[in-house]
């Protein structure tokens, strides 16, 4: 029996395990993929530490997936064996539950399918994937290209894409990491005047070659005034972790403007007069379902937005793992299966 490498997790807070097991048979309504590269992503601790209710182990983690179609189950109308497909964090949803009706399938609240948590994921030679979970990936995006865009790319896209600015409009992007690095370049790429907050001086340089117009060391300068200065910002896109950093810049919100929160800080302080005096507000944003992240490639394939990546081998996926986790990688860690 043919047999491929993943790379498991056997019990919550356990350590990654490579082993081989047979390579899948897609079942109805899903394909088979030959993994090419699958990003790593900072919820990938959720498999990790078994920080979600209900992980059945063990669990291949995984949702920046990114490699072609092997083999196709039975009722898949649409994709073919051959085709270069990307999987995200969005594994598939009900169909049936009032927010599905409602066309708000992220938010599906029965049978919602994470890739990587509810199912096997990326970390491995072969996965088997729902076909709602599928984007075709466009020829001029690599696979390494293509995997860290399955989240962190279509989290930035996304969240810009449906913040209500316009091209024009100053929009401010609050951290320079996995997030920032790709917002920046999305925000430029729409038209938006675009603004990189980070901490410190040496940032300016990449801020600006991303395509930031204008660049605002918090370290140096109060972001909010800043900020102001340009009329204050129609969206703040906060990709920092960090709710003091995200307190630090409401005060530069535009009348009418909004704090579009995409990274997972603990908390953070609001000032409700702030909010209430000029109806500003500040909003969450998740990733988006297969469609978005189809989008997103697509996008970036045209106006040549891309991940700045370190890889590792999948053999290497603790040690890589690590250097995602440890906040020193410039900007995503990919591993590559290369077999
Ligand atoms: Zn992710
Ligand atoms: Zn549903």
């Amino acid at each position: 029996m043919a047999t491929m490498r993943v790379v498991q997790v056997s019990r919550p807070k356990g350590p990654f395990e490579i082993v081989e097991r047979p390579i899948p048979e897609p079942g109805a309504g899903t394909v088979r993929i030959k993994v090419l590269a699958c990003g790593i992503c900072h919820s990938d601790s959720v498999t990790k530490e078994g920080l979600f209710p209900g992980i059945q182990y063990p669990r291949v983690p995984g949702h920046e997936v990114a490699g072609v179609i092997d083999a196709v189950g039975p009722g898949v109308p649409g994709w073919e064996p051959g085709q270069r497909v990307g999987v995200g964090w969005n594994g598939g949803y009900c169909g049936y539950c009032d927010h599905c009706r409602r066309g708000d399938f992220f938010r599906s609240q029965v049978a919602l399918q994470i890739t990587g948590i509810s199912f096997d994921g990326g970390y491995a030679d072969y996965m088997v994937a729902p076909a709602i979970a599928l984007a075709s990936v466009p020829e001029d995006l690599s696979a390494v290209e293509a995997a860290p865009l399955m989240c962190a790319g279509i989290t930035t896209y996304n969240a810009l894409r449906n913040s209500g600015a316009r091209p024009g409009d100053v929009v401010a992007v609050l951290g320079l990491g996995g997030l920032g690095h790709l917002g920046v370049q999305f925000a430029a790429k729409m038209g938006f005047k675009t603004v990189g907050i980070a901490r410190g001086k040496d940032k300016e340089p990449l801020a600006r070659q991303l395509g930031a117009s204008i660049y605002i060391d918090s370290q140096a300068q109060d972001p909010a005034a800043e900020l102001l200065k340009l009329g204050g910002a129609k969206v703040i896109l906060a990709t920092a972790t960090s709710g003091e950093a995200m307190s630090a810049v409401q005060g530069g919100l535009a009348v009418n403007g909004t704090l579009l929160v995409v990274g997972a800080a603990a908390s953070m302080q609001v000032s409700p007069l702030l909010l209430l005096t000029g109806c500003r507000s500040i909003k969450g944003w998740y990733s988006g379902t297969s469609i978005d992240s189809e989008d997103t490639l697509a996008f970036s394939a045209r106006t040549g937005v891309r991940s700045m990546n370190e890889l590792f081998p999948l053999e290497r996926a603790s040690e890589a793992y690590e250097r995602m986790m440890s906040g020193k990688a410039r900007f995503r860690v990919v591993l590559t299966m290369g077999r």
